[in-house]
């Protein structure tokens, strides 16, 4: 049966490199109540999408362990984990098929109902009600309409659907429209929720909505406080 996850994640005295001769983070410990959205920022290279790699277990930390609700997520089943900890990165916002096959990816049983309910939640619905076939429309085929401000929403409403304990978020760099912009704040607030968010955020609006702010260097957090604080 299916288990469900608070999302109080925990780093203790993690140690990760990639290699054995190169450290990114020392001993490193975090403790993130569930439900508490956490914006990550720091200079190139910190050792942010490092942290979140060990968050979704694309790596296992070389010493120490990261736990979600008190677990090692080496010992969660990897169906679990896949349900529990969700990571939209920029480079995998789309894939080939429909609007409605992209929104459906983390819940493939999901319905026609429950798509068009994601896609509303974070606002997704008016532009793609708008494409030559709506939710049926190819993403490849016409890729060239749909924009990066659109493709983040689709991915938007594919982690709204999946509805993970936990998400983790690698925000766009890329500059995006204003009315486009105002969309993906109004369409965050609704995605962070009730659940954890670690965002690697780029934009100035993202760390206000957060409840902490985590600045990174080398591997360290050497700032934790408030967005209000900083
Ligand atoms: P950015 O803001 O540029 O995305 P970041 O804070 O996300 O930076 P990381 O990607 O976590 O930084 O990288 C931390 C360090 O680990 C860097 O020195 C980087 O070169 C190194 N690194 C990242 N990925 C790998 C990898 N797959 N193999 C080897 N070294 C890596
Ligand atoms: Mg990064």
């Amino acid at each position: 049966d299916l288990w469900t996850a608070k999302g109080h994640v925990r780093f203790d005295e993690v140690t990760f490199g990639y290699s054995d001769d190169r450290v990114i983070l020392p001993h490193f410990s975090l403790d993130i109540p569930a439900g508490q959205t956490i914006a990550l920022v720091g200079t190139t290279g910190a050792g942010k999408s490092t942290l979140a790699k060990l968050v979704s277990r694309f790596y296992d930390p070389t010493r120490g362990s990261v736990t979600l609700d008190d677990v090692d997520l080496r010992r969660l089943h990897p169906k679990d984990l896949r349900r529990a900890i969700v990571m939209v990165t920029q480079e995998a916002y789309l894939f080939s098929g429909t609007v409605a096959d992209n929104i459906a990816l983390g819940k493939p049983d999901a319905t026609m109902d429950e798509i068009r309910a994601a896609a509303r939640a974070v606002g997704a619905d008016g532009f793609i009600e708008k494409l030559p076939d709506g939710y049926d429309t190819d993403v490849n085929k016409r890729g060239g309409r749909v924009s990066a401000g659109q493709r983040q929403l689709i991915s938007f409403a594919r982690a709204f659907l999946a509805d993970p304990a936990v998400l983790i978020l690698d925000e766009a760099t890329a500059s995006l429209d204003i009315p486009s912009e105002r969309l993906i704040q109004d369409a965050l607030q609704t995605l962070l929720a009730d659940r954890t968010a670690i965002i690697i955020a780029h934009r100035l609006s993202t760390v206000a909505i957060a409840d902490r702010v985590l600045v990174m260097e080398h591997g360290r957090i050497i700032e934790d406080d408030t967005p209000a604080a900083l």
